[in-house]
């Protein structure tokens, strides 16, 4: 399926987006900020950027995860049903660690495609949350759904600032900037941007992520749980912190204007 698929359908998408008002100068204010991250199986937001929702919900910020897919197949032992009902089970829990209020979407695992009717699912879910904040997948990945997820949330946010877009909810403006998490299955020209210092949310990071088993190991042999907390440490080394989660940006989101050199 060719990765333009729903920006054809939108024309001119592309060039609405590079116009939103993406990572301004100013900066939003603690307690001001609702942050959503959106990932493609549940699971996926908590352990990229759990400790990011810790921090901002301590900010006093609203934090909130969407979950597109329970990512009910990724257990050998267990039927899909009997391990979505497990990996709901743990979401909530992961949420609740959080502070987050959390969604899921109506697709399963593996089968999340970029179809209009997608993202004019997830834009009417924007709708109903109204981010300032949104974290999803990078544009490239190992597993279809994450690459999916990208092109989804990337149109939705668009579609959820439409007045001509009409969804159960009304139109949403407030986006002030999408992000990507740093994902080891969606590492392919991911390059770390923003560093957020997590030195003080780690330990809520941990509690929120181990509420799934295959964090705490045993179900696949990537070690979820030591990977992220290595990676926090190594992100944080080259940011001069102790613990950092990065992230990464569109091309034009990393355009500076300014009135003379800072
Ligand atoms: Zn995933």
């Amino acid at each position: 399926m060719p990765r333009t698929r729903v920006r054809k359908r939108l024309p001119a998408l592309a060039a609405a987006l590079a116009v939103l008002p993406v990572l301004p100068a100013a900066g939003a204010r603690a307690g001001e900020r609702t942050v959503l991250a959106i990932g493609a199986h549940a699971g996926d937001a908590e352990v990229t950027t759990g400790a990011i929702l810790a921090r901002h919900k301590r900010l006093g910020d609203r934090v909130a995860m969407l979950h597109l897919t329970l990512g009910e197949g990724g257990n050998p032992k267990m039927s899909p049903a009997a391990y979505g009902e497990q990996k709901r089970r743990e979401a909530l829990a992961a949420a609740q660690a959080l502070g987050a209020d959390v969604l899921f979407g109506p697709w399963k695992d593996g089968e999340l495609r970029d179809t209009e009717e997608a993202a004019r699912w997830v834009a009417d879910a924007i709708r109903q949350v109204k981010p300032t904040h949104v974290i999803t997948h990078w544009q490239a990945s190992l597993h279809p759904d994450h690459e999916a997820a990208h092109r989804i949330v990337d149109a939705a946010v668009l579609l959820a600032s439409l007045e001509g877009f009409e969804s159960a909810h009304p139109r949403h403006r407030g986006v002030r900037g999408v992000y990507y998490a740093d994902n080891w299955e969606d590492a392919e020209g991911f390059s770390p941007y923003l560093y957020v210092d997590v030195t003080e949310d780690l330990a809520a990071w941990r509690a929120a992520a181990t509420s799934y088993e295959f964090v705490r190991g045993g179900l696949s042999p990537f070690p979820y749980l030591e990977y992220y907390e290595a990676l926090a440490r190594v992100r944080g080394a080259v940011a001069g912190k102790r613990f950092a989660v990065a992230l990464e940006v569109d091309a034009f989101a990393k355009r500076r204007v300014l009135d003379a050199l800072p």
